[in-house]
């Protein structure tokens, strides 16, 4: 099946992987905002990469999951205290941070609380081959088990500032206490779940007193799910973001004295229309899926694992068959142009796809058969573009 290609004919710059917007890894990446916050409360070690910031003695970053930059600039009116905030963001150059590649929940997760770079921490998708199963791993839901301390070896940047003397919590939903993905990305410290956002505000801004130096996470999902379900311009999302804003100001009105909040989020979102130019389905196209053994990795975001000697032929089908409307890599190009950050560690590399696709605009890959949930959402994220990529990073003071 031919992808007649539209709007993608006006794109000016030559599509190579190296045009890619690579995250900023090392200097404005989520993965270095608690090594630069652990750095300003004197755990060893640390290194404060984000530069801009200003040390402070208590720290609590607030993750609103699925709030992108560009969104929250594109509605000031539904988030009036977070948008008074955007000017003096990242310490005051009014820019965003990146997420990481892909901008996708578990991997951004494990990149905050590790603050290591997904090819380091090893969970570069939101699903990826398990190596020495050979099957598809989910990230997020941690499905089927594996054991997680071989997966994800390294201490969080949590559990380096307990032991360092600092006073270490995270507030989040009682149902993530005890979920791999909780132990390998955010655990050290205290762990305190509560149901609804304002008992979890107020328990952040207890916590953050609750120590001379505290670092603190507290944690909001609903933005991303509403637009998921209803995109990021719904009526639904809209009321997300308000409630979302509403807590942001509730919190930094509570913040104890010597205090920095740093609201942040794990990636953005983009709408994605509903007919087959935008909707590229692998499970109706023999040609994508031809030589494929698994398909890992979400809509914008994908991996490819093919059939032993069939990387070379995908690759070549997959550049010939998206054209424009991907950056389509070899495994070898996506870790050499800094995809999933400056180095990878032995263990994770069988877990990126031979091929890695990551969508360039307003499309997706979806799998409507093996993935009929996923292939439904309106909202997706996971790739390289600033609607997605870039994340706000807002900051309070006491
Ligand atoms: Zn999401």
């Amino acid at each position: 099946m031919a992808h007649p290609k539209t709007v993608w004919d006006d794109h000016p710059e030559p599509l190579t992987v190296a045009s890619a917007p690579v995250p900023e890894y090392g200097s404005g990446s989520l993965a270095d905002l608690l090594p630069t916050l652990a750095a300003g409360l004197g755990v060893p070690d640390m290194s404060a990469a984000i530069t801009e910031l200003t040390p402070a003695d208590r720290n609590c970053v607030f993750l609103i999951d699925g709030l992108g930059w560009e969104q929250l600039r594109a509605h000031p009116e539904d988030a009036p205290f977070m948008t008074s905030l955007l000017a003096t963001s990242r310490g005051g150059t009014g820019r965003p941070l990146t997420a990481g590649y892909p901008a996708t929940t578990a991997t951004s997760l494990a990149s905050v609380g590790t603050g290591l770079p997904p090819g380091a921490h090893g969970l570069p998708g939101y699903t990826v081959r398990n190596p020495d199963t050979g099957e598809l791993m989910n990230q997020l839901r941690w499905q089927p088990w594996s054991p997680p301390r071989p997966w994800q070896p390294y201490p969080t940047v949590f559990q380096l500032a307990h032991a360092a003397g600092v006073h270490a919590a995270q507030v989040s939903s009682p149902t993530f206490e005890n979920t791999p993905l909780t132990k390998v990305a955010l655990s050290g410290g205290t762990f305190l779940g509560r149901l609804s956002g304002e008992d979890r505000v107020d328990l952040a801004a207890e916590q953050l007193a609750a120590g001379d130096r505290s670092l603190v996470y507290t944690y909001f999902a609903e933005v991303d799910g509403a637009g998921h379900r209803y995109g990021v311009d719904s009526d639904t999302w809209r009321g997300q973001l308000m409630y979302a804003d509403r807590l942001v100001q509730r919190l930094a009105e509570q913040l104890p004295p010597r205090s920095a909040l740093y609201v942040t989020a794990d990636h953005g979102m983009i709408d994605v229309p509903f007919d087959e130019q935008h909707r590229i389905d692998f499970d109706e196209d023999w040609e994508l899926s031809a030589g494929v053994a698994l398909l890992g990795g979400e809509g914008r975001a994908r991996h490819v694992y093919a059939v032993p000697g069939a990387a070379n032929d995908v690759l070549t089908c997959w550049r010939e068959v998206l054209g424009e409307q991907f950056w389509v890599a070899s495994r070898d190009e996506a870790i050499a142009a800094g995809w999933f950050g400056p180095r990878i560690d032995e263990r994770v590399y069988g877990r990126i796809g031979d091929v890695v696709a990551a969508a360039r605009d307003d499309v997706l890959l979806i799998a409507s058969e093996r993935e009929p949930k996923e292939s439904a959402m309106v909202g997706n994220h996971g790739s390289m573009t600033p609607a997605e990529q870039l994340v706000p990073l807002l900051e309070v003071r006491s």
